[in-house]
């Protein structure tokens, strides 16, 4: 839901090497004036009510972002202001993502902050830094209407920036989209974009393989989707672009190719074959890992107090099929060969660790086959999210996640998709 279009791209002073930001949402960070404008346009006007809603999904958004921000050990707080709750800012024409894509929206919100008592969006942002002292700001823009919310930010090529003449950032939030409410998460996500997220999900500006692998490593990416607030993170990406986080290698592998623009030009030290792979960082990753080198993370503390957040990225994978339900036999598992086995693959049942039964992950000790229950390996599997993701920690000194990736755990079905995330544990089994 980002707008990312044919606003000439006039004076993008972004480097990608750099993510200071341009405008007024500069980082995830400090003090951030949320300005409420509910737009009234015939037709669809606003009343308290639903201005009201609108505003408890605002702060549940809010104190969110907050939630998130402490999770990578930065503070924020939200001061909020409003107008047209009551029905009482109107304009003459309504606007959506199609006329945003084809003209210059800015005069009509300048338009809309003139007739609230501001010169402009300009002037409101000045406001916020010399009377408000705030460190960042943002107007959120309220129509009480059905169709697709979108973001104006300045540090992602989206619009043409001149700081002497546009600097505030905005979001335009409809009450609905595609016949649902808009929910917290939507309200998060565009906000994020103002301080430079990036989409996550398929669109015209990720390649599929980039979104794939957004999916498998960040399934609970808000900037996939924004549904379920309570479900969704902030990725380790999006946590980098705004400000939340530090930089890893293959963090700008996520970059679409026109998230900046036109634009290599831009910054031409950026070279598309610098761009190391999460799958490359992987390899480099361990290369350090065996010469003791300790990763980025040690320093955040607060976000390793949640042990379940583990990155999995920092774990070696192999992809499996084991049997449903309906398979009607065992999977053998075994992490120590990357493989997994069946009845019949008896010279290869010595390594099985873990056994998933076709419902149920179990300790290789507890299996019905013979060679399996004696081989002296056993596991221990707790599920963390029932049916999605499971951790395991094995005799054979290896701990990690199963993934469910494709089929559904206790529904019938013949084989489920997963892939086994693992590494060395770190105690002394002896
Ligand atoms: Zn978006």
């Amino acid at each position: 839901m980002c707008l990312t279009n044919n606003v000439t791209l006039v004076n993008l002073m972004v480097s990608s090497r750099n993510t200071t930001k341009i405008g007024s949402c500069k980082k995830l960070e400090g003090s951030i004036y949320v300005l409420s404008v509910f737009i009234s346009v015939k037709g669809c006007e606003w009343d308290n009510n639903s201005a009201q809603q609108m505003y408890n999904l605002l702060f549940q958004a809010e104190n969110w972002l907050t939630q998130q921000a402490r999770r990578y050990g930065k503070s924020i707080t939200f001061e909020n202001g409003g107008y047209g709750a009551d029905g009482s800012v109107f304009a003459n024409r309504y606007v959506n993502l199609t006329t945003a894509r084809s003209g210059n929206l800015h005069p009509y919100f300048d338009e809309v902050m003139r007739t609230i008592g501001y010169q402009d969006m300009a002037q409101f942002y000045d406001w916020t830094k010399n009377q408000k002292g705030a460190d960042n700001s943002l107007i959120l823009f309220f129509f009480n209407t059905d169709d697709r919310s979108f973001a104006y930010s300045a540090t992602s090529g989206m619009m043409s920036y001149d700081p002497h003449k546009f600097n505030s950032e905005y979001a335009v939030i409809y009450r609905a989209m595609s016949g649902y409410m808009s929910d917290a998460g939507v309200i998060a996500h565009e906000i994020l974009h103002l301080f430079g997220a990036w989409d996550m999900y398929p669109s015209e500006y990720l390649t599929k393989e980039q979104s794939d692998t957004a999916a498998r490593m960040y399934p609970r990416s808000i900037m996939i989707q924004g549904q379920n607030i309570a479900q969704r993170e902030i990725d380790e990406v999006n946590a980098w672009l705004v400000g939340l986080g530090p930089e890893k290698n293959y963090f700008r592998w996520f970059q679409s190719a026109t998230a900046y623009g036109a634009e290599y030009e831009v910054d031409s030290e950026f070279d598309d074959d610098e761009i190391t792979s999460p799958q490359e960082y992987d390899e480099e990753c361990y290369d350090d890992d065996e010469n003791g080198e300790e990763g980025a993370y040690e320093e955040e503390g607060e976000y390793e107090e949640e042990e379940e957040e583990e990155d999995l990225e920092d774990f070696e994978c192999f992809s499996a099929t084991i049997g449903g339900p309906d398979s009607g036999q065992c999977s053998y598992i075994s992490i120590c060969d990357e493989d997994v086995y069946s009845d019949e693959d008896e010279d290869d049942l010595e390594n099985v660790e873990i056994v998933f039964t076709g419902k149920k992950f179990i300790s290789a000790d507890e299996a019905d086959n013979e060679i399996v229950c004696e081989n002296g390996n056993s596991a221990e599997i707790e599920t963390l999210e029932k049916g999605e993701r499971y951790a395991f920690g094995t005799s054979t000194g290896y701990y990690g996640y199963i993934v469910i990736e494709d089929g559904k755990m206790g529904k019938s079905s013949s084989e489920l998709e997963v892939t086994i995330y693992y590494t060395e544990s770190d105690e002394d089994e002896e």
